[in-house]
């Protein structure tokens, strides 16, 4: 298992950037943990750490008995680490990249290549393939063969579908599921919380604090607000129209809709007819549950 305890780090000269405010969560054997949060939120410096990249300032990390400061040797051979950006060797081919992991690791591709057939085989056809001329789907599968190459304990994969298409975004958490009937423990972020619901937990962070901890579900269960989806024709005149009556707590979009949090007086007549007397006529409003998206919305505010 993994246990996080108050993690700080900030960079900068005088430590002006605090990109790690004290995060502390736990992983159980097993779990898709997810780490959710928007562009700037400390996720990539969290996974630095925990890979024996960079240290913290203070702060533990242990990861099955090992502490990503003192024992570093071992944590590296026991993580599997897929970085955000670069992390194949472009002029290299398919085939020479997967090797090269592999030799790093003092193994084969043959010994482990049960681990890594299911994804490695989309893009077997292409092993002679320069990997700096791949899609970024299938650059993504190679790296991750990559990763897991020499069979590591937990996998740690740094927003692995940033700018990945919907259908590849999807094949790719269908092979994490897969991973995890193996036993390995993985660590992914990402900045799509529409991901979410695929982790078994998740950690949400912003400003390198942690927001909330828990199941997917348990962090909706905790949701209080009354939530309504507004949908009409000119949304963003409804949306400033809706930012000024005085009921309703918060207004975004989302999507092609508006979710908005209203005051339990409110019913929902009394606002079609608020926005029917603004010459809004063609809008529909509904109760729903919330999402992912709404509870970090609700905690962030
Ligand atoms: P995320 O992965 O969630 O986008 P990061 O961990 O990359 O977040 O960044 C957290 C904060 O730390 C941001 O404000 C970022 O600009 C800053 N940061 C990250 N790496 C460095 C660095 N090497 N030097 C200075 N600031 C950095």
């Amino acid at each position: 298992m993994i246990e996080v305890k108050d993690l700080h780090k900030s960079y900068g000269k005088s430590g002006k950037i605090n990109a790690l405010n004290g995060i502390s969560f736990n992983v159980n054997d097993g779990d898709i943990f997810g780490v959710i949060g928007p562009d700037g939120a400390g996720k990539s410096t969290l996974f630095r750490i925990l890979a024996s990249l960079i240290m913290p300032d203070s702060g533990t990390a242990i990861m099955n008995g090992y502490d990503v400061v003192k024992d570093y040797r071992k944590i590296r051979q026991i993580i599997g680490y897929m970085p955000g950006r670069f992390s194949l060797y472009q002029d290299l081919s398919v085939e020479e990249n997967l090797k090269f992991f592999a030799t790093l690791f003092d193994t084969t591709i043959e010994e482990n290549y049960h681990l890594i057939k299911d994804i490695y085989q989309q893009i077997e056809p292409f092993k002679n393939r320069r990997a700096g001329a791949l899609s970024g789907g299938m650059k993504q599968k190679l790296a991750l063969s990559c990763a897991l190459i020499h069979k590591p304990e937990i996998l740690i994969l740094d927003e692995p579908t940033t700018g990945v298409d919907p259908v590849s975004r999807k094949e790719f958490w269908d092979m994490l599921a897969r991973l995890k009937e193996q036993g390995i423990i993985i660590l992914v972020s990402t900045a799509y919380m529409d991901e979410a619901s695929r982790c078994d937990r998740i950690a949400l962070i912003r400003e390198g604090e942690l927001i909330a901890s828990n199941t997917p579900q348990g962090i909706i269960d905790d949701y209080s607000d009354i939530l309504w989806a507004v949908e009409g024709s000119r949304m963003s005149a409804i949306l400033r129209e809706l930012r000024k009556y005085e009921k309703i707590k918060t207004s975004f979009a989302f999507g092609d809709k508006i979710h908005i949090t209203v005051d339990e007086s409110l019913q929902i007549g009394e606002l079609k007819q608020y926005l029917i007397n603004r010459d809004f006529r063609d809008v529909g409003i509904n109760p729903i549950e919330p999402t992912v998206e709404d509870c970090f919305i609700a905690l962030t505010n």
